[in-house]
């Protein structure tokens, strides 16, 4: 089985200050004005539930996290259970209410919900709980304690989240600036000359479905479907950034498209050759500027694994937040392959360390040979790896995943002294879809792996839905 950590991730120590107002507003919850707000509180839960999403859902920004149907499967009774937890039955330790507020906090922070939206949600619990207290308190002496008490500890939460949603997203952004450097491929001469060729075999095929008689279908000639395409959109523009280079790049592939879908269903022969030289032309441009974007930056190899070829996984909240965005921004939907090697520390046993880290580089180096340069290859543990596969539906992830399965399993390490020495994998897939949150998608991926390895190992297992989490889940948290 996979060894599974349940470390936490590492978190500085809560500020004692703050401690100590948790300590004392938690005491204040066990006095009568205590028992007035408990009682106020789970009476009124369902319709304060009720009005934070009304209030959420009304906000244009929030509809790019938020589905209704989420809403009401998990958001509300998740949101119930944080307003008991924090004003009817406070956990006796305070660090531990601390340390769940900092880890709303963090999954704020993770699926880019608006800091001032949470605090708009907030504000309106405490008004329709002060309504309720009012109504329900002995006299103005009790509600003005009670009122007080609910207004602590909501601020208190506020405070906390805020904290944790400012350190993540700060942690977020340095990552992303030294991604954009490190996410090239292993060096960027072989980058510049592979993506020069994808261009140019993609003008190829275009070359030859123009002249030929039947040009057939427009979509698989768009350069958007070419492996420059995706790469460009997965990785180049993560890559370079926003410069003047990469907007001139996305317009003219955007032009390319639109004129392709344009004038060539209609095209005879001479409208065709004429569709062909403006392309070209355009196309011409896009090497030019790719030219010049790889010229701005040296050779960079920091960053990557000591594998070579790999991503550490330090970058993986990186590329998936990148591809949660373009999801919600195209609609184009990418999958996560999690890989585990299939008994591999008897091979450690059996022949040595040396051989295991060999096997490790020859797998390393099937997953490039056999992944599309738009994708993301991440050594994610010992003998785990993650494949993030952009643009793809479940059909197409779980087609690459059996391909790279067999691949595996058909091109045994060779050894020099003995036969060769075959290696299999367990394959989890998740597609991502519903919230975009991207460690849902990991964990998903990660609980498949593990039904793969339950199920006796050498196979892909699709993440239908949500798996329950495996024992000691982990993703992302070590
Ligand atoms: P299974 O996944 O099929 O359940 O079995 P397994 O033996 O692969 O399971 P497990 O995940 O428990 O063990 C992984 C082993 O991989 C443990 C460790 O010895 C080995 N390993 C991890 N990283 C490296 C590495 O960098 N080099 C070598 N040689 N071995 C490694
Ligand atoms: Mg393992
Ligand atoms: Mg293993």
């Amino acid at each position: 089985m996979p060894s599974r950590s349940t470390a936490s991730e590492a978190r500085p120590p809560a500020d004692p200050r703050l401690l100590a107002r948790w300590e004392q507003y938690i005491a204040g919850t066990r006095s009568p004005a205590g028992t007035l707000v408990a009682e106020a509180t789970t009476a009124t839960a369902p319709a304060l539930v009720d009005l934070f999403y009304a209030e959420l859902l009304g906000d244009r920004r929030a509809s790019r996290f938020l589905d209704p149907g989420q809403v009401q499967e998990r958001l509300k009774p998740s949101l119930r259970r944080w307003l008991l937890q924090l004003l009817a039955s406070p956990p006796a330790e305070a660090e531990a209410l601390h340390r769940l507020q900092e880890h709303v906090g963090q999954v704020h922070a993770r699926i880019g919900i608006p800091m001032d939206l949470v605090g708009r949600g907030m504000r309106l619990l405490k008004q329709r709980l002060y309504e309720d207290i009012r109504a329900r308190a002995r006299d103005q002496g009790q509600a003005l304690e009670a009122v007080i008490l609910v207004d602590a500890l909501m601020d208190l939460a506020l405070e906390a989240m805020g904290r944790s949603y400012a350190s993540s997203r700060d942690a977020a952004a340095e990552l992303d600036g030294s991604f954009r450097l490190f996410s090239l491929i292993q060096n960027v001469s072989t980058e510049r000359e592979r993506q020069r060729a994808l261009l140019l075999s993609w003008e190829n095929a275009l070359l030859y479905a123009l002249t030929a008689e039947q040009p057939g279908p427009v979509e698989p000639l768009l350069l958007s479907r070419s492996e420059f395409g995706l790469w460009f959109m997965h990785k180049g523009l993560a890559s370079f950034g926003d410069t003047a280079e990469t907007r001139e790049v996305s317009q003219l592939a955007a032009r390319i498209d639109a004129e392709l879908r344009q004038r060539l269903p209609a095209a005879d022969a001479a409208a065709r050759r004429a569709l062909l030289d403006d392309v070209r032309g355009w196309a011409g441009r896009i090497r030019h500027l790719v030219a010049m974007m790889f010229e701005g930056i040296g050779d960079l190899e920091a960053g990557r694994d000591a594998l070579p070829r790999l991503l550490n996984r330090r970058f993986l909240p990186t590329v998936l937040r990148r591809e949660v965005a373009l999801q919600a921004n195209t609609g184009r939907q990418f999958a996560v392959l999690m890989l585990d090697l299939d008994h591999f520390k008897a091979i450690n046993d059996r022949y040595g360390h040396e051989t295991g880290d060999r096997a490790l580089q020859h797998v390393a180096q099937l997953l490039e040979e056999n992944t599309r340069s738009s994708d993301y290859l991440f050594r994610y543990g010992g003998e785990e790896f993650v494949v993030v596969l952009g643009s793809v539906g479940r059909t197409e992830a779980v087609a690459i995943a059996n391909a790279l399965r067999r691949t595996l399993e058909q091109n045994p390490l060779p050894l020099p002294d003995g036969g060769p020495l075959p290696l299999t994998a367990s394959i989890g897939v998740a597609v991502q879809d519903g919230p975009p949150d991207y460690a849902r998608v990991l964990a998903r991926a990660d609980a498949a792996m593990y039904q793969a390895k339950r199920g006796g190992r050498n196979r892909v297992v699709v993440a239908d839905g949500d798996l329950p989490e495996p024992p000691g889940q982990r993703a992302l948290r070590r």
